[in-house]
């Protein structure tokens, strides 16, 4: 019969949906915690500072792997110093650049600023 068929063409058109899903790059949920989760050594913040909203992220002294040096004093953190990152809480290019922006500060210095 007639009905048979187009049945027919519905199911096995419903079977051919499972595409593979790729190309949902726009989807917001989408992006990775990855970062975020890595440099978490406490609870991120935001902090409204200089007429905009900061991201602060707290580095404990067993994830200060590496020197830096403060935009506030200029002076150097060093290894293992608890110290805070900060970066744009609404960066041009999204959190993801912002967080590669990200600037590392003595927690004081960041304070006083
Ligand atoms: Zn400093």
């Amino acid at each position: 019969m007639e009905h048979h068929a187009v049945l027919g063409t519905i199911l096995s058109a419903k079977a051919g949906t499972k595409m593979p899903r790729k190309n949902r790059r726009n989807s917001a949920e989408e992006h990775q915690p990855l970062d975020l989760e890595r440099i978490a050594g406490g609870f991120k913040r935001t902090e409204f500072k200089r007429d905009k909203d900061w991201n602060v992220q707290p580095i404990s002294a067993s994830r200060a792997l590496k020197e830096y040096v403060c935009p506030g004093c200029f002076g150097q953190i060093a290894v293992g110093v608890p110290h805070v990152t900060v970066w744009e809480a609404e960066a041009m290019f999204g959190d993801e650049a912002g967080l590669r922006d990200r600037r590392h500060w003595h927690s004081r210095c960041w304070e006083i600023h």
